[in-house]
Formats: C-alpha cells, structure tokens, sequence
C-alpha cells in the first residue's frame, strides 16, 4: 500500500455535489485513507505535504474525469449466477421469480464466493468504491454463506455494506406454484423460524458490523420486501437495527396488492408504524411513490435507491427522480442484481439515469451530469448513513473514481468533460479506482486479481447450479418463455 498518493493534471475534478464548481487543471493529494487536499496545479502542493519526507505515488491524470468513488446502494451479489437466463428474459416480475427461485435454491457458499468476487470486482471496474448488497437469500445459513460473501470482498477490497436480509414469505402466490415444481425444497428458501433468524443476524452483527468512521463494512436488516403480514417481525428487525446502529433496507414499490394487505393504513404508514422510516433506512426502487410518500420519506430522513436498469428490464414504471430530488428525498443509485440488469456496471446505469427519467419528467426537472453524478456519490452516501464518503474534500474518505474522456468516444465534447463522460462516453471502465487510499484499478485492470480467473470460476459455479436446479425440477431454464409455458 502506497501511504501518500498524489493525482496531478487532472483534466477535471468534480467534487460530488451539484452546486459545488468542478476545477479544471486540478491537483488531488490522498494520505492513508484520506483525502487531505482538493486544489488547482496552479497553486501548488501545500506545503505541509512538500514538508513531509514520505514517499508519494504521483499519477498523471491528464485526460480524465476525477469524481468521488460512486456508490451502489442496491445489488444482489449473488444473482451473478444467474445472468441473462433465458427461461427469465421476458418474463415479468413474478414470472420471473418463479423461474430464478428453483435456481437460487441451490446458493452454496463455493458459489456466493465466486459470485460476490466477480459483481465486486466489476463495480471496482466501473469506478464504485462503495456497495451495498442485499443478500436476502441465507435462510438456512449458519455463517457459511455470509463467510464466503465476506472473504470474497474483503479480497476485492470494495467499501462494503452486507444488508443481511431475510425471506419470510415469497411473493405473491409463489409458494404454493413453485412447491409444485420444487416439493419441500421450496421451504428452505424462506426463513420460517423467527428465532433462528434474529439469532443468525445477531451472530452477522457481532461478527462483521464495524461502525466506526471509515469502515469497510457494514450491516444492515430487513427481509427482500415489506412483510405486512408479520408487522411484530418489521417492528423486531428496526429496533435490533437501532440498537446496534445498523442501516434497515427492503425492496418497496409499492405493488398494488400491498394496498390491500397494509390496509387500513397505506404501505408507508405501514412502514412508518413498524419504525422503519430514519435516517439509515433506505428502499428499493420506489417507483410507485405518491407525493405524500415522498414527503413522509423526506420528513423522516430516509433514503431510495434508484436501479435504472432494473426497472426497464423488468417492466417496472419509471421513478420520477427529478421530482425525488427535487423534494430533496436521499437519493442513490444501484444496479440491483444481475438477474435484472443483467450488467453490474455502474457507470453505464449513471448514464441511463441521467437520461430515462426524462421520459417520464418535464424537462425542468431533466437531470444534469452534475446532479446526477450527485446522486451516484453524495446521494448514495446520504441514503446509507455515510456522511465521511461520497464528497472529494479534505478529510473525506480516500475513495476516488477517474474516467478517461480523450477517447473517440469523447472527441469532439471539449465543453463539458463530465457531460462528455455521461452523454458521449461508451468507455465502461474507470481508468483509476482507489478505495480506503489503496489502488484497486489502474489502467482499466483490477490489481492484484486475475480478472479471467474470477469470470471463468464464475461460469463453472453458475454451470453448476443451472445444472442442479434443473436436475431438481426438470425445468428446462434454456427456453425462452414464461414458467408457466415451461411445465
Ligand atoms: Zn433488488
């Protein structure tokens, strides 16, 4: 590890927020884990770091974008494995469910390791240094499965969030169709025993949750989706949040037939009553928000995380993230897993958000590259509790992002070099990604991981459970229909 690094020449430095000018020219001095000097080259180095007899590593940023490390505030490492399966392509939400559990029952932790090692690794790729999980899918986990999600990002050595989630009930009446295709199985996908689990997550806790400033990983609870038919377990899984400063996450839309079930009280309120709604908390989606949702959500500090490419893959409305900002909602963005996206790119879903949004929106709420990169950084911080990360200021944590902008992808948008990166850019790797003041990408290359290793145990582990799972139910995952054409 490199203690003092130095980026000098940097083409353009944007610092995070929005209303804070970028600085052309700029000079960008880290120290251990932190940032200790935002600045122009025409001022010079501080003297203090000229002082200091320590070795620095100087990189000429010439030709790029510097930003913050963006921040993804939703993921599903371990829908890796089941990328782009064709049984699942065109299938809508619960369809497409109803495909992937059988798949997803077979999770071991060989496979959640080389899973988690390859979504980690891509994201370093794309310039995110910061990545929220939700694993929803350890019901019958002793600690194997959440060892092998941790070694495999620890060894990566992204900024991690492990929202150790849950699966009380399925969705819909999926738990009675797929018992019909999985038998017993389909019971060890969900987690039954409320005991057992409040034991297990204490046991995620206590090994794994670091609060203190900077750390490198967190916890968070909360099942997949809201559970409204066991609301002493939402109010349970708040107040064990609470007392041990642990975030709270789950997908909220909400879908219609939420209406009915949180009745007679709206999902929010629903939400709100169960002691959900804080700062640290932070939602899936939201693509179904009322204004009075998004005030309540405002007034109680919460955050949303917005998955651009999810909600065109799987047919979702568009969320209104202009308005979301505008009503001055925590806003990230996520790339949620690769079963919806099917990417894990989040580069290339800050572009899609920039623009997809416009569809829905009048154009005065219409996104600029700087509120959007504000809401892949600062935003993603805010949504997550993480006020030390997300900004490029002194003090800040050492976690940067440069993108290269003198390609051909780039040339001819000389103007705007952060619109050149979002509009024009078809480049889908960062040319620099440091996380906790260590280089985890140079030169578009991952250090220290063999890239082709991590993608090819990633197939033979994903191999495997396609091939198990279709052992087990006699699916055949490798036609392009619905499940229900399928049987
Ligand atoms: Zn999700």
């Amino acid at each position: 590890m490199t203690d003092r690094i130095a980026l000098r020449h940097i083409t353009r430095l944007y610092p995070g927020p929005a209303h804070e000018p970028s600085i052309p020219d700029a000079l960008l001095l880290l120290a251990g884990n932190r940032i200790v000097h935002v600045g122009c080259e025409a001022d010079g180095l501080p003297a203090s770091w000229t002082a200091d007899p320590a070795p620095v590593r100087e990189i000429d940023c010439t030709g790029c974008v510097v930003t913050p490390g963006l921040v993804n505030t939703h993921h599903h490492f371990f829908q890796h494995l089941t990328r782009a399966v064709p049984a699942a392509m065109s299938a809508p939400p619960l369809e497409w469910l109803f495909v992937s559990y059988p798949l997803w029952a077979e999770l071991d932790p060989a496979m959640l390791y080389a899973a988690a090692r390859a979504a980690s690794a891509e994201l370093l790729l794309s310039g995110c240094t910061t990545a929220a999980d939700c694993a929803y899918l350890l019901p019958q986990d002793d600690g194997e499965l959440a060892a092998a999600l941790m070694q495999a990002v620890e060894e990566t050595g992204i900024r991690f969030h492990f929202h150790r989630g849950c699966m009380p009930t399925l969705e819909g009446d999926l738990e009675e169709r797929l018992a019909a295709v999985m038998g017993g199985r389909v019971g060890t996908l969900m987690d039954h025993d409320e005991a057992v689990l409040c034991r297990r997550l204490e046991h995620v806790i206590d090994r794994y949750h670091d609060d203190g400033p900077l750390s490198m990983a967190r916890v968070a609870l909360g099942p997949t989706g809201v559970t409204y038919t066991r609301p002493a377990l939402m109010t349970r899984l708040a107040d064990m949040a609470q007392e041990c400063g642990c975030g709270l996450h789950t997908h909220f839309h909400p879908r219609p037939d939420e209406d009915a079930k949180a009745a007679p009280d709206a999902p929010i309120q629903f939400l709100e009553r169960s002691g959900w709604l804080r700062p640290g908390t932070w939602l899936g989606h939201g693509t179904r928000l009322q204004p009075s949702d998004i005030a309540t959500l405002v007034r109680t500090g919460t955050g949303v995380a917005h998955c651009p490419r999810t909600i065109v893959r799987l047919g979702f409305g568009i969320a209104p993230i202009g308005s979301f900002r505008k009503a001055g909602l925590k806003l990230g963005l996520g790339v949620d897993g690769a079963a919806s996206n099917d990417q894990g790119n989040l580069l290339n879903d800050l572009r899609l958000a920039t623009l997809l949004h416009r569809v829905a929106e009048p154009p005065e709420l219409w996104l600029t590259p700087e509120a959007a990169l504000e809401i892949a950084t600062v935003g993603g911080a805010a949504a997550l509790d993480r006020p030390e990360i997300g900004r490029l200021a002194p003090g800040m944590a050492a976690d940067i992002a440069a993108f290269r902008v003198d390609g051909l992808d780039c040339a001819g948008a000389v103007a705007d070099p952060l619109g050149a990166l979002l509009f024009a850019g078809t480049e889908t790797r960062a040319w620099l990604t440091i996380v906790n003041g260590v280089i985890r990408v140079v030169e578009r290359q991952l250090v220290g991981l063999d890239e082709a290793r991590i993608a090819a145990d990633l197939n033979v582990a994903a191999g495997r459970m396609l091939a198990q799972a279709t052992a087990a139910t006699r699916i055949d995952f490798s036609k392009k229909m619905t499940a229900q054409a399928a049987l």
